[in-house]
Parts: structure tokens; C-alpha cells; sequence
């Protein structure tokens, strides 16, 4: 295909060679030369005035019809315009279907800035977050959605979990709320009603609390018979002893299950703890290293107690034992006969107290150290029956360890032994005694 750029200029060339020639033979090239090139002006003037006129309508009609170098320019606007329109329409579409997808959404979608200020919103915002979509948009989010925790979620900036609280709106929802950041300094808030969950989960806890409790007292009652029979010199029991000794330990391990399940519930039933009382640790290890002492028996384990004897915390005694305990029972229980176990209780130079306990017991994989907080998971079922264990210990742990702001931290190798920590901070109000 010719270039049109060059055939106009040859056109033009050919025109101002034949208007020469034609004005030479009358003797009038200037005065043709002159004639040809208004003409020329005036022709493309024409067509500038065209796509003035074309440009001011904003492209809304067709570009007008030209000739030679003017019909390739329109040609080429019009594909332009074509394309231009063709997008509009997929976009428009699209952008239809992305809003009604919203809007079907039970969760409230709102798009916030750099700034949290409100970009967009679909309908579940309405109703869920109380939001205005033509009055509210450009307000700060946090005008709406005023809980501590939000504006503590926001300033941290760690958004790879959700938060939840209960609103404080009429509904007095509860809600699950994440951000995600997306594109250039954009953020997607979405939040969810977890309101039948969250009751749903108070009905389980209220079940294992209410069922535990209810089995409490029977389990006593049983318990105690069975030991009055055991101790009992009747003769005519003596027949019945292993029968009355096996049922005697069957109803000590319920009993030992169900006292963990109480303990559990109370965990996750209780507020988070504000302060608590002046709790001496190095005392409380001391009486745990004895009775794990004891516990150890024939099994001579070998456990050594290095604690800082003036370093104490501000917490709740019993859950505080609960931790230490568990920990300490669990290391003894399996680490096989004469092996070392270590205690260690001392204050970090980041100001942190930390307790560990290392044993050079059968140890975990590290598949098995994910899991090991859940409840009733074992690595080995019938050795953790054996040893009297529920089950239960370590969620337990887990759970008065997070009341006392700290996590627990699990390092083992097979075979080689264990190593379970963890840091108290410093809010914990550490105190030295005098
Ligand atoms: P259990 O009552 O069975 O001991 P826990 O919740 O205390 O329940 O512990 C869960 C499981 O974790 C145990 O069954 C055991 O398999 C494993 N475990 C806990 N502590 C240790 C340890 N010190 N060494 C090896 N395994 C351990």
C-alpha cells in the first residue's frame, strides 16, 4: 500500500509543475504558481475547520469525509473513536456486573484511600457499618467505626489477620474486619457479621462448661466410694480389688479430664486480664520442682532449677501454676528414666521474663509442634493415657499464656529432647521482691 504522506506530495508537486508549465506558455507562471497555492491553503483550511468542528463535538458524531491525506486522517480517527467506544462499552459493562456483584454481597465492602478515607462503598456498608453512600464518601473511616481496636489495627498495620469486636451501632453486631491493600496506596475494608458464629460459639463453650460441671459431683461421689471400698479390710472385697482399683483410676483420669475441661472454659470465658496479683514465681517453681520431683519416682530424672529468686510477675496464680505445671509434669513424663530436665526462670536484658523447660525426652516432629495446642491432640495416644495425661494440658497453657499477654514457644528434635518457652513483657508489671 502507498504511503498517502508521499502520493499528496507528489500530487502536489505534479500540480505546481503542470500550473508552471501551463502559466509559462502564457507567460504567467507567478501569477499561476500564486493561484495554485491558495487554492491549496484554502483546501486544507477546509479541512481543519472540519476537524475543529470534529474535535469541539467531542467525538460524538463521525469524523467528517475526506479526500487524499485528509480521508487517511479521519479514516484513522474514526478507528480511533471505534476503539475508544468499544472499551468505554466492555468497561461500562463491567464495571455493572462488578457493582451488582457487590451488592449481592452480604459482607460490607468499603474502598479507602491512603488517608482511610471513604472512596466507595457497596450496599451492605449501609446497613452493616451505618454508612451514607452519597453523604459519607471522602470521610475519614474512622468517624464511623470508632472501636479502640480498629484505630489500634489501623496504626500497627499489620493486616494479615482480621479483628473482631461488637459494634457499637443499634445492631450491636459483631464483626470480623480485615483490610486489604491493593494497587497504589488503595485499601479494600471488608466486613463480615459474625454474630450467629460468635454465638454459636458461646453455646459450645456454655455446653462443655455446663456438661463438665454436671459431672463433677457424680465423679466425686464415685471416686470416693471406690477409694472407701479399696481401703476397706472386708475380706469379702478382696476378690474385687484389681476390678475396684482399675475403676478407681478410670474415675480419677474422668475426673482429671473433666477438672481440665472447667479450666479450659473458664480461659476462654474470662475478659483479658488486667492486672492480677503479686504472684512469686520462684516459689511457685520451687513446690513444682518437688512434686515433679516426685512425680519422677523410680525414674530418678535429673531436674535442675536455675531461677532468678527475686523475679516475680503480676498475674493469677492458679493459671500461672497451670502453665508452669503442665510444662513441667509434661517434661517428666516424657523424658525416659535418669534423663535431665532444666528449668530456667530469669529476666532478659529486653526486660522480658522468661521461663523454659529443656528435656532430653522422646522430643516432636515439627509437624506435630503445629497441632500441639489443640485440644485432646497427642502425639501418641495410648503413651499420653499411660502417663495420665488428657490431652488437654497444653491448650490450657496456651490459653492462660495468651491471658498473660505471651505466647508459647516449642523447639524439639526427635529423640534429642524439647524445649517449650515463653516471654512475659514487662506489662506484666515484673516486679523484684525486696
Ligand atoms: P497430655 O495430657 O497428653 O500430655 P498435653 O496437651 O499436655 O496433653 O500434651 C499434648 C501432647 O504433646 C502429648 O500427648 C505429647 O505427645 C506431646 N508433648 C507434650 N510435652 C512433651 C514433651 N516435653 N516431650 C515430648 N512430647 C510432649
Amino acid at each position: 500500500m502507498k504511503n498517502p504522506w508521499t502520493t499528496e506530495l507528489w500530487r502536489m508537486l505534479a500540480l505546481f509543475g503542470f500550473s508552471f508549465l501551463a502559466g509559462s506558455l502564457i507567460g504567467q507562471a507567478q501569477l499561476f504558481l500564486i493561484i495554485v497555492l491558495v487554492a491549496c491553503l484554502l483546501w486544507h483550511l477546509y479541512y481543519i475547520h472540519q476537524l475543529r468542528q470534529w474535535l469541539n463535538s467531542k467525538g460524538k458524531f463521525h469524523p467528517p469525509q475526506g479526500r487524499g491525506l485528509w480521508r487517511e486522517i479521519f479514516d484513522q480517527l474514526y478507528r480511533l473513536q471505534k476503539g475508544k467506544r468499544a472499551r468505554k462499552k466492555k468497561l461500562t459493562r463491567f464495571l455493572s456486573r462488578f457493582k451488582e456483584s457487590t451488592s449481592a454481597m452480604p459482607d460490607a465492602t468499603v474502598v479507602l484511600d491512603h488517608a482511610w478515607q471513604i472512596q466507595w462503598m457497596n450496599t451492605a456498608a449501609k446497613t452493616l457499618l451505618d454508612l451514607k453512600p452519597k453523604k459519607d464518601i471522602g470521610q475519614y473511616i474512622t468517624n464511623f467505626i470508632r472501636h479502640p481496636r480498629f484505630k489500634a489495627y489501623l496504626n500497627v498495620g499489620d493486616f494479615t489477620q482480621a479483628i473482631e469486636f461488637q459494634s457499637s451501632m443499634a445492631t450491636q453486631a459483631f464483626l470480623s474486619i480485615r483490610i486489604v491493600p491493593y494497587g497504589k496506596n488503595q485499601c479494600l475494608l471488608v466486613a463480615r457479621d459474625i454474630t450467629r458464629l460468635k454465638q454459636l460459639e458461646e453455646m459450645r463453650q456454655d455446653f462443655i462448661a455446663n456438661i463438665s460441671h454436671e459431672l463433677r459431683t457424680p465423679l466425686t461421689v464415685l471416686n470416693g466410694y471406690l477409694e472407701t471400698m479399696i481401703d476397706d479390710d472386708n475380706d469379702s472385697l478382696n476378690s474385687w480389688q484389681p476390678i475396684l482399683q482399675s475403676m478407681e483410676q478410670q474415675t480419677t483420669r474422668m475426673k482429671n479430664i473433666v477438672a481440665d475441661l472447667l479450666m479450659l472454659s473458664h480461659l476462654e470465658n474470662s475478659p483479658s486480664l488486667n492486672g492480677g496479683s503479686h504472684v512469686s514465681v520462684p516459689a511457685l517453681l520451687a513446690s513444682i520442682g518437688d512434686d515433679a520431683q516426685a512425680l519422677s519416682g523410680d525414674k530418678q530424672h535429673i531436674i535442675s532449677l536455675d531461677v532468678d529468686p527475686q523475679l516475680c510477675l503480676t498475674g493469677v496464680e492458679n493459671e500461672l501454676y497451670s502453665i508452669f505445671s503442665n510444662l513441667i509434669f509434661n517434661a517428666v513424663r516424657y523424658t525416659p528414666a535418669k534423663g535431665k530436665i532444666s528449668i530456667r526462670w530469669y529476666k532478659k536484658s529486653t526486660g522480658e521474663a522468661h521461663f523454659e523447660v529443656q528435656d532430653e525426652g522422646i522430643g516432636i516432629s515439627s509437624d506435630d509442634i503445629t497441632r500441639l495446642t489443640e485440644r485432646f491432640y497427642r502425639v501418641d495416644v495410648g503413651r499420653s493415657r499411660d502417663m495420665g495425661g488428657t490431652g488437654l494440658g497444653l491448650a490450657i497453657v496456651k490459653h492462660a499464656l495468651l491471658r498473660h499477654n505471651t505466647q508459647l514457644h516449642i523447639k524439639s528434635k526427635v529423640g534429642k529432647g524439647s524445649r517449650f518457652m515463653c516471654d512475659f513483657p514487662t506489662i506484666r508489671g515484673i516486679k523484684k521482691l525486696p
